[in-house]
């Protein structure tokens, strides 16, 4: 039995390389149609997260001229994360299946072919994973894969090499809505909500057009939000800090001591410098750490919107 599939497609500036990425993906969809994959009331749907140039200009255009295509314009620029969180839930219980790819199409559009494979087998979520960087720079490779072993290492249960490009069923979806936090980190969520699970291998092309949208900024941040929203180990090394800070301060207390009575410093010197010193970085370390996760409390607490729609363009079949 065919299923209905809905392509989620977050875009932010991304004018130049729409226009094609529009046709490889309506190329695709018609293919899976023909092939009896996926039903005909299959989607492709443009996220526009803010864009400042043409970009909404070119998804309304694609949209008047292809009854496949869909598009949601978010009032400003939200993040790459929760334009993919809009496109997601503005079309949950709409479609069985959701597939999301970023728009300048570096990840292989025939391996979902292969996601739809892996479904028809079973899976609900089907992970798409790069088995090759040699097309990214040195630098965003050895930044990303530094990354990945950081999330790893930290206890976040993330998928090496794989970015947001899955496949997931409607049962996924709806569980993947009950997770209401704001600092989203959809990488790490989805592994945690279970189900059977696949993984296809894909190699990873250069961007056709356009510059990346991820700059070291937003990819420390999306690291952090990740560390800080799946792991509290960042407080337990505060802990062994201070523990490492005791028996330091221990030791000293000899040396001090050894000072005090051989009479080498002049008196109370040495007794109130190094333990300052010391102590007041760990305690400004530690206020640090709480505070980070004092601030998600914040935000989390606060319960703000997460995106905001301003416009949905459908054309009626
Ligand atoms: N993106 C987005 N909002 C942002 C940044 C990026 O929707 O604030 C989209 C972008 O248009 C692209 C995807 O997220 O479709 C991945 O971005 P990019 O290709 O620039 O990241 P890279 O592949 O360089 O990590
Ligand atoms: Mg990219």
């Amino acid at each position: 039995m065919p299923r209905s599939l809905i392509i989620i497609v977050p875009c932010f500036n991304e004018e130049e390389i729409l226009p094609s990425t529009s046709f490889s993906l309506s190329k695709f969809l018609n293919s899976c149609i023909d092939d009896n994959l996926i039903t005909s009331e299959s989607k492709i749907c443009f996220v526009d997260d803010g864009s400042k140039d043409q970009t909404w200009n070119k998804i309304e255009e694609i949209i008047s001229s292809n009854s496949h295509c869909t598009g949601i314009k978010l009032s400003r620029n939200f993040g790459h994360q929760a334009a993919i969180l809009a496109g997601l839930l503005e079309n949950i219980n709409l479609f069985e299946l959701y597939i999301t790819i970023d728009a300048d199409l570096q990840d292989d559009v025939d391996a979902m072919k292969d996601m739809l494979q892996k479904n028809i087998e079973g899976a609900n979520i089907v992970y798409g994973v790069r088995n090759d960087r040699s097309s990214d720079s040195f630098f965003k490779r050895s930044t990303a894969e530094t990354f990945y072993k950081l999330m790893q290492k930290m206890g976040v249960p993330i998928i090496f090499n794989h970015t947001d490009f899955r496949l997931m069923d409607n049962k996924v979806l709806q569980n993947f809505s009950r997770y209401k936090e704001v600092n989203l980190f959809i990488r790490g969520i989805i592994p945690s909500i279970g189900f059977n699970t696949e993984k296809v291998y894909y190699q990873r092309f250069p961007r056709k057009a356009g510059k990346s949208k991820y700059p070291l900024s937003k990819m420390t941040e999306l690291a952090w939000n990740g560390v800080t929203s799946f792991s509290t180990k960042p407080m337990k090394m505060v802990l062994w800090f201070g523990i490492i800070n005791f028996l330091v301060a221990l030791l000293l207390t000899f040396y001090v001591l050894y000072g005090l009575f051989y009479g080498k410093v002049v008196k109370g010197w040495t007794s109130t410098i190094l333990p300052m010193l010391y102590f007041s970085g760990a305690n400004m370390f530690a206020i640090g750490m709480i505070g980070e996760y004092i601030g998600k409390i914040y935000e989390e607490i606060k319960g703000r919107p997460r995106y905001i729609v301003e416009e949905i363009l459908k054309k009626e079949d």
